[in-house]
């Protein structure tokens, strides 16, 4: 029977270290033993992901590792035998509406006791989030972290065996793990992570804390996993990172984003896409490959957090307001198509009304097609929460409203310049809204409601835009015959 010595708990400090121990490509980790092989027949699983691409591509490790073990998925978690929370870590509110969904779910709980219900992903990482879960969630039964996916097997089995709770978190991340079995969620668009962590420790964010240093995948893996996917009918592939622009820096000793992209656009898959760079370790090569190769998507998530330069060295984010912009005029020059979406923060510690305008300067330098704009909030363990949180919660408030408002104008002008243009739109399916409409985005990553009178998902059809809304554009399809 498992013990409480037995828990391994996440240390934040620990996960904080980083070493030069070369990380491993560990091929053959992962294990199912014996006594697991089965587990799952005849019961069923649900999963449910917050967060970002990095944690819904664990998800489909987890639920290859689930089916594997002879369990199907259930969108249904009344009838779930085992549920699994793979959780986000980055805001607050995100962490209170895992606490608040945990909380409901007691109810399934004391209906049946045999269920198994787990809790993983970056809050698992999290010590004070561990603490909580252990003193007021005591009908939680697995936590397991971000390194140790591919100990799930064991750790389920030792779950629906044992009596008592089963946590094991790893604070170090380990090695990377190859031939981990997937299920995909999509058909036509899929998730490949190039790599794993960050070192940036921006002063406010959590995730280098949560997902352990930066270790990348191998480039032939990474280019064999778009080749196989593009054999089994993948049309796109977003290559995932936290920062992927610093893609190989720890296996090859230098950023190998450019060529890894040059490979993969060479697979001849349809689309290519990535995210999330950070402009630090954009480099020019990079952009010139990204206008080289047609398959490579002319939008770029380009996070700017703030855009006072002050404001951006509280923030640890190592480029002034003036590098940034650089950078943007460079890409502009080399892919004037290009499309940028950022991510802004508004009511950082100490950010004073000029910094703040200097970002909505920066709105009106970029004039972004979409950002992502949040109220800051404080990350139990990172150095900004230790800054005095001194902006009034109305002031904050205020603040992204101009700023929505901003990024709203901009997106509806930007929008509007696709009147009467024709775009490649690569089909999802029938509209969410209406059945009689299909939907899909464009090359440019503009989601894109169109009326055709038949089309499949997946195919890549030509629409022209007759109407522009802030965040959708409308139109019709090009019948060329
Ligand atoms: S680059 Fe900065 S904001 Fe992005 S994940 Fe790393 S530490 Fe967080």
């Amino acid at each position: 029977m498992n013990t409480k010595k037995e828990w391994v708990l996440p240390n934040l400090k620990e996960a904080q270290k980083r070493t030069k121990q070369q990380v491993l490509i560990q091929r053959a980790l992962f294990e199912v033993p014996e006594a697991a092989r089965n587990c799952g027949l005849n019961k069923k699983f649900y999963l449910r992901t917050y967060g970002c691409q990095a944690n819904e591509r664990d998800g489909e490790t987890m639920a290859g590792i689930l089916v594997q073990l002879g369990f199907t998925q259930t969108e249904d978690e009344e009838e779930a035998d085992v549920i699994i929370l793979n959780t986000c870590a980055v805001r607050k509110n995100a962490e209170d509406k895992v606490l608040g969904e945990l909380g409901q779910l007691k109810r399934l709980k004391v209906e049946n006791p045999n269920l198994i219900l787990g809790l993983c992903g970056c809050m698992a990482q999290e010590e004070e989030i561990v603490k909580l879960l252990l003193e007021k969630y005591r009908y939680v039964d697995l936590i397991f972290g971000t390194h140790n996916i591919h100990r799930l097997p064991s750790l389920l089995l030792q779950a629906m065996s044992g009596k008592e709770r089963v946590v094991e978190v790893y604070s170090k991340e380990g090695d990377v793990v190859e031939n981990l079995p997937t299920k995909r969620f999509g058909k036509i668009k899929a998730w490949v992570n190039i790599m794993y962590g960050c070192d940036k420790f921006c002063t406010y964010c959590i995730v280098p804390y949560t997902r352990g240093k930066e270790r990348s995948r191998t480039i032939e893996d990474i280019v064999q996993e778009v080749e196989e996917l593009k054999e089994q009918g993948f049309k796109e592939v977003t290559l995932l990172g936290q920062n992927v622009n610093a893609y190989g820096k720890d296996l090859y000793g230098e950023r190998k984003f450019a060529e890894l992209m040059r490979k993969v656009a060479l697979t001849g898959i349809e689309r290519v896409r990535f995210t999330t760079s950070h402009p630090w370790d954009f480099t020019e090569e990079m952009v010139d490959v990204i206008a080289e190769y047609d398959n490579i998507m002319p939008f770029i998530h380009l996070p700017v957090q703030s855009g006072n330069t002050e404001m951006l060295k509280i923030m640890g984010r190592r480029y002034t307001s003036e590098d940034y912009k650089k950078l943007f005029d460079y890409i502009v020059k080399k892919i004037p198509n290009c499309v940028f979406s950022t991510d802004i923060i508004v009511g950082f510690p100490n950010e004073t009304e000029e910094q703040f305008e200097d970002t909505l300067k920066m709105v009106d330098y970029c004039k972004y097609d979409n950002a992502y704009t949040f109220i800051y909030s404080p990350r139990e363990g990172t150095p900004a929460a230790k800054m005095e949180d001194n902006v009034p919660f109305e002031v904050k408030q205020r603040r992204l409203q101009i700023l929505n408002e901003k990024v709203a104008g901009y997106a509806h002008e930007r929008n509007e310049k696709y009147i009467g243009k024709i775009l490649k739109v690569l089909v999802d399916g029938p509209s969410k809204k209406n059945d009689q409409v299909y939907s899909g985005y464009s090359e440019e990553n503009k989601l894109v409601n169109f009326t055709a009178d038949h089309v499949e998902c997946g195919d890549i059809v030509e629409v022209e835009i007759t109407e522009a809304r802030s965040w959708t554009l409308n139109g019709k399809k090009i019948d060329r015959n």
